[in-house]
């Protein structure tokens, strides 16, 4: 399919548009199932909760992993069914945990948790199999663990499971996340090991009896020209030799893997028009639609680095990636002409998505787009900001139909 050609005449009826390509998700969805036979994928609803992508993604039999009561009830107008929806979110109010509570895959959060669901469940007089989301004593490269807000420590946690005998909560499953945007299959692989050596001590010292195995997610995509892709077909058949092996021993066991920006991240562009150019004091400003506001993360991504200067940026996914993450590109054929500064139409200086880039000359009416926009855009975007008229959401089907929504 020519892009560039669905794009221009998108742009006829918007100004800012997400377009996200079933095919493309559909390919990266099938690429997951054949490195990984033994896991079951659970899609990442925060990355993009687009409705013609969960219902895509539900068709391909993924399960859900839900961050919000909000998305648990998403995923299940989408087509998910609900013991495939894993709800797993630090803070929950009494009211998601009592709807929660015997309905969807249940993950606590905190010891007090446990007791909450513990209480929703007697209330009910049911049996709530919940899962708990594990902070391990070895950090995501093995180091001692550093604290954090997600998740029971791993030695409280063996301390309550051991003592453990409420009929109203059994502990069905553990669930691990310590890292986003890892492209080290080999690093990758050892965290994977780490967790279901974790899990095969709970069982052993808590003589407790899992169903499943909540990995997490850490699998990345090339965001700069510069990332080499990460090898998800060694990293597959790394971790299905370690499932081999637990399943000798726990031959039912259950493995779970979430990823958002692995399945849509590549697949989706944004593709905005520009409004005005001008010049000051002898720079060239293009003034675009909708950056801060309907794409936020390249202009964040120019803020966090003049901010950080040298320093570390870790542990800002999904906000920060790098600062070089979105490639920007003109649809107007044509070589290089000039030299220009890339703002938005919003009023604060903040709003730059890009600074003396080389483009063809554009002129009002001209579109550009922005790479790497299916994960992490429309959701993170501050939309409400300013009262501007907001990008629309577009699907491109397979067959090439544009599905606004
Ligand atoms: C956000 C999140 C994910 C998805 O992360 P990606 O980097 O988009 O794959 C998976 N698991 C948990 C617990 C998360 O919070």
């Amino acid at each position: 399919m020519d892009m560039d050609a669905v794009i221009m005449e998108l742009s006829e009826r918007y100004d800012s548009f997400y377009l996200y390509q079933e095919a493309e998700i559909r390919r990266q969805i099938r690429r997951l199932k054949r490195a990984f036979p033994s896991v079951a994928f659970l899609y990442s609803v925060k990355c993009n909760a687009n409705r013609q992508i969960l219902k895509t993604v539900f068709e391909e039999g993924l399960g859900a992993d839900a961050a919000s009561a909000g998305e648990v009830l998403l995923s299940r107008q989408a087509g998910c069914p609900d013991d495939f929806i894993y709800y797993s979110a630090p803070g929950k109010t009494p009211a998601d945990i009592e709807k929660a509570t015997g309905e969807v895959n249940l993950i606590a959060d905190s010891l007090n948790e446990i007791e909450r669901i513990e209480a929703a469940a007697k209330r009910r007089q049911i049996t709530a199999r919940i899962g708990i989301r594990i902070h391990p004593a070895s950090s995501f490269d093995g180091s001692p663990a550093q604290p954090s807000k997600f998740g029971i420590d791993e030695e409280q946690a063996m301390a309550c499971l051991r003592g453990n005998r409420s009929s109203a909560v059994q502990i069905a499953g553990i669930h691990v996340h310590l890292r986003s945007q890892e492209l080290n299959a080999a690093k990758l692989e050892q965290y994977y090991r780490r967790i279901m050596s974790l899990a095969g001590r709970l069982q052993k010292e808590c003589g407790l009896r899992l169903d499943y195995i909540n990995m997490g997610s850490g699998i990345g995509i090339p965001f700069s020209e510069g990332d080499a892709a990460l090898d998800i077909e060694a990293l597959g058949r790394g971790v299905e030799s370690e499932i081999g092996k637990f399943r000798q021993v726990y031959p039912d066991m259950r493995f779970l893997i979430e990823t958002g920006r692995f399945i849509t991240g590549e697949g989706g562009i944004y593709a905005t028009k520009v409004l005005d150019r001008k010049t000051s004091c002898g720079k060239t400003y293009l003034i675009v639609k909708n950056t801060l506001n309907g794409f936020l993360r390249p202009s964040l991504a120019r803020l966090v680095a003049r901010y950080a200067g040298e320093a570390p940026t870790a542990g800002s996914e999904p906000l920060f990636t790098g600062v070089d993450a979105f490639s920007i590109r003109a649809v107007k054929p044509g070589p290089a002409a000039e030299t220009v500064t890339v703002a938005g139409n919003l009023c604060t200086a903040a709003d730059v998505i890009a600074e003396d880039i080389a483009l063809p000359r554009l002129d009002c009416g001209d579109v550009l787009t922005i790479s790497n926009a299916g994960a992490y855009g429309a959701s993170l975007s501050p939309m409400q900001f300013s009262s501007q008229e907001r990008p629309a959401e577009l699907f491109l089907t397979a067959d090439g139909q544009v599905v606004e929504g």
